[in-house]
Parts: structure tokens; C-alpha cells; sequence
């Protein structure tokens, strides 16, 4: 049977004011009235996700980072636990933009076990900043998931979606590229054979989606294909307009 497939939109750090981010939430809520086959997931900033959680129960919330201890001296950091409580059930985690301030594969590994251990989703993000000739980005991509994964249990690892987010592809990349659908599908072949030979499990067990400027007129060409479970979309889950559409046609494709 085909699974539900999911639609991921990451705030970032936006919008400027909670007026506005109650305002484009509740948007989405009113044009995804009629969504049944698509799981919709939005990351807000952490400051929102109280005030955002009284207005849907349907749309999943997710924050943009979890720090891995559990309650204590830790200034400045946001706990799993604490995330939970306020309703929240996915977590982004090893997100490029987070990478590029420093963050490493032993952190976010310490960081998918803790959001395991409190009931939150991670949604683990992979990708390589450039393609090279010699497709040295298969051994990056591994490298990041053998080093984010390790330690988890074989039972967890479906509790984990996988982005694949080649950086060279991300809307606020100079230069960017665009990545076909070929190119994600030839990834997410090496993501699952990797899934599978690592936790022993069958290749269509794990989840991976598709992240890099996915935009109502390209997303349906990424989730044609039955092995696509779905997508994370940064910039344009800031329009109500565009982000439900992308979730629109992700349902037709569920059908
Ligand atoms: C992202 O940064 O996670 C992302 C997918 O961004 P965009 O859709 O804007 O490329």
C-alpha cells in the first residue's frame, strides 16, 4: 500500500511578528480544510509554536532545532521534552543552514536520540553542497548518515524521515542550480539501500523526501514517483497561496 505522503514547510526564521505567523497559519488551515491524504507539517520558530498549536489540530508542528539534554544548566537550549509538552511532534535536525554555523554529525546524532527519546519525529537533513565529477556526494551523503544514525535502534529508524537537500539546490544558494527529480530519485535509491543494509531492514521502510526550491510548479514532478514520500519546502511555505498548492497537488498524488 502507498503511504501518506508528507508535506514539511520550514519557517526559518520567519515571519517578523506572531500576528503574522497566526495569520499565514491560519490561512494554510483554511485552504487545507479538505486535505485527508497528505500528512502537512509546519516548523515555525520556537516561539510560535504555542500560539500555533491552539489553531489546527490537523497541521503537525515541528520546530527547527532540539538541544540534546533533557532539563538543566544548559542556557539558551530547547529540550525535546519541553517541545512535546507544547504539542510539537517533528523536530528538523542537521538543516544545511545549521550545518554551516558549525553544527556536526556527532551533534546531530546526539540530538536524533534525544528527540526520539521524547516522542518528537526527527526529520534528518542530507546533502551535499556541490557535485563533482568523481560523485564524491554519494560518499558525503553516506558519511552524514553513518554519522547522524549512529546508535539508533532498528525500531526508531522508521520514526525518521530523511531530506535529501542538496545545498547547490536551496533557494537562497548564489549560483543555485535546480535538481531534477532524476537526481533525487538516484540519491534516494543510495539513501535506502544504505537504510537497508545498516539497520536490516526492507528498502521501502524508510522515508525520504525531497528538499531544494520545491514550488507549486515543480512538486509534481518530484512526487510522481511512488518511491518519493514526500517534501520539505522552505520559501514558499511563506505563501499560504503557493504552500497549499504544493500540498494539493501532493495529495492528487497520493490517489
Ligand atoms: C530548506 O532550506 O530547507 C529549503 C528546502 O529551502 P527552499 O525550499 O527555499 O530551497
Amino acid at each position: 500500500m502507498q503511504r501518506k505522503k508528507i508535506v514539511i514547510g520550514n519557517w526559518k526564521m520567519n515571519p517578523m511578528t506572531l500576528k503574522e505567523a497566526e495569520k499565514l497559519f491560519a490561512g494554510i488551515t483554511k485552504l487545507l480544510l479538505k486535505t485527508k491524504k497528505t500528512q502537512v507539517v509546519i516548523c515555525p520558530p520556537f516561539i510560535y509554536l504555542e500560539k500555533l498549536k491552539k489553531i489546527s489540530k490537523k497541521i503537525s508542528l515541528g520546530a527547527q532545532d532540539v538541544f540534546w539534554g533533557e532539563v538543566g544548566a544548559y542556557t539558551g537550549e530547547v529540550s525535546g521534552e519541553m517541545l512535546y509538552d507544547l504539542g510539537t511532534r517533528y523536530v528538523i535536525l542537521g538543516h544545511s543552514e545549521r550545518r554551516a554555523m558549525g553544527e556536526k554529525d556527532g551533534d546531530i546524532n546526539k540530538k536524533i536520540k534525544s528527540s526520539l527519546a521524547s516522542g518528537l519525529r526527527p526529520i534528518l537533513c542530507v546533502g551535499e553542497n556541490i557535485r563533482d565529477e568523481n560523485h564524491s556526494y554519494f560518499n558525503l551523503v553516506k558519511t552524514q548518515l553513518e554519522g547522524c544514525l549512529g546508535g539508533v535502534s532498528k525500531d526508531s529508524i522508521s520514526r525518521i524521515i530523511i531530506a535529501y537537500e542538496p545545498v547547490w539546490a536551496i533557494s537562497t544558494t548564489v549560483d543555485r542550480k535546480d535538481a531534477t527529480p532524476e537526481d533525487f530519485l538516484e540519491m534516494s535509491i543510495f539513501i535506502r539501500k544504505i537504510i537497508a543494509d545498516k539497520f536490516g531492514v526492507k528498502t521501502k521502510m524508510s522515508n525520504i523526501i525531497y528538499g531544494g526550491s520545491v514550488n507549486e510548479k515543480n512538486v509534481g514532478n518530484f512526487v510522481k514517483h511512488e518511491s518519493t514520500d514526500g517534501v520539505l519546502v522552505g520559501n514558499a511555505s511563506l505563501s499560504q497561496e503557493k504552500f497549499s498548492k504544493i500540498v494539493t497537488i501532493c495529495e492528487a498524488s497520493n490517489s
